[in-house]
């Protein structure tokens, strides 16, 4: 039986940093695009709403997971991560085992930064690698280089910082030539503790859409999607990874708990521009734009943007989505037999003791999937 996402959790905190040096050509996230970022402005603003949230957070509990996302909070000064480090945990002091995870652009990584980052606390790193060959990053309008990527590594190892993650894109555009089977290679090479994957997807308000819309970009047939998914499923799998999540594999012991608090639906804080709150049943969202967050905070104003009550159906088809994207699964009651029992025949899933899984062929089809369990 697979083993299931059981952490005892309290305290889940995101900061969304929402500065980058230049915006990827793909990338639909609420950034700020800035060669200097006003770090004492936006510690001073995260401050502020922490103070807002953290009374009502858990009884003064302690944080399990805290998480530097983004955007790209490595742009930051390593004295600014450091200070909101110091900021989110003053009144909510870290748990022994807690995770801190740092977002990083390799372009970002100095021994002397991973080193003032370990000191501040930081004790995961996830770096946004999405490839290595250099055409590649330079199509995606990524600041860094590949040779980049390994000395960075080294770097963040040499802090004492051994929990590594790496992203990749894969599925890219059926005119890039891109050979997915070393660029996965390369990626194990560099022996990290964890790797999440994402498929390339043509997002409104991007370069890439705008380039699709003219005809100079042509998105990846169906199958090259799930030609390069299996190949990295097989890959992780033999190199001694979990593939426990739709879009993420650990070694045993590194699965990403921060994300896995989302998987399991517990409630979590988010602070800054964009970020969500799950507090029960009521899940809010902030302002999505820096400039316009900046000027509420100034003015004392609520940076919330929108809220929603999530009803009975909302939760169980959360619930079901949550758990099927993930080794955990759902309880065999949560399916209708027929709908298993089609599944387990097409191979998209397997009983696990009284509960239903996905198989690597089931996650291919999650959103139909989930979509046909709430209909059935
Ligand atoms: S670094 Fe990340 S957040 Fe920033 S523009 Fe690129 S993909 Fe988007």
């Amino acid at each position: 039986m697979a083993s299931p996402l059981t952490y005892d959790s309290r305290v889940h905190i995101y900061v969304h940093v929402p500065f980058c040096a230049r915006r990827c050509s793909y990338c639909d996230f609420a950034i700020a695009v800035r060669r200097e970022t006003p770090d004492a402005e936006f510690v001073a603003a995260i401050e502020q709403e922490w103070r807002s949230k953290s009374a009502i957070t858990a009884d003064g509990g302690a944080l399990t997971t805290l998480y530097f996302g983004g955007g790209t909070p490595s742009h930051l000064a390593p004295a600014s991560i450091a200070r909101l480090v110091e900021v989110v945990t003053a009144d909510h002091p870290l748990t022994p085992d807690a995770e801190v995870t740092l977002e990083t652009n390799p372009d970002d990584v100095t021994a002397e930064r991973a080193d003032q980052w370990a000191a501040a606390g930081i004790n995961r790193v996830s770096l946004g690698v999405q490839s290595h060959n250099p055409a590649v990053l330079e199509w995606m309008h990524r600041t860094h280089r590949a040779e980049q990527v390994a000395p960075a590594i080294s770097a963040v190892r040499s802090a004492g910082i051994m929990n590594i993650s790496i992203d990749l894109i894969f599925s890219l555009l059926a005119e890039i030539s891109r050979n997915w089977s070393d660029d996965f290679e390369r990626t194990l090479e560099l022996e990290p503790n964890h790797i999440s994957l994402y498929g390339l997807t043509i997002e409104p308000h991007t370069p890439l859409f705008r380039w699709a819309e003219r005809g100079a970009a042509v998105p990846a047939p169906d199958e090259r999607y799930a030609e390069e998914y299996l190949l990295a499923h097989d890959r992780m799998e033999s190199a001694g990874f979990e593939h426990y999540e739709v879009s993420n594999a650990g070694r045993p012991g590194f699965r990403a708990r921060h994300n896995s608090a989302y998987w399991r639906g517990v409630d979590y804080v988010g602070l800054g521009p964009s970020a969500h709150s799950l507090r029960g049943e009521r899940r809010s969202w902030n302002i999505r734009e820096w400039s316009e967050y900046r000027t509420r905070m100034a003015g004392g104003a609520s940076v919330e943007s929108g809220f929603e009550v999530l009803d009975a159906g909302a939760r169980a088809l959360e619930r079901r989505y949550l758990g099927l994207r993930t080794t955990d699964g759902l309880a065999l009651d949560e399916v209708p037999p027929g709908t298993c029992n089609a599944w387990y025949s097409a191979g998209w899933a397997a009983p696990d003791g009284d509960r239903i899984r996905l198989t690597i062929e089931g996650w291919l089809r999650l959103d139909a999937l989930v979509a046909a369990a709430s209909h059935s």
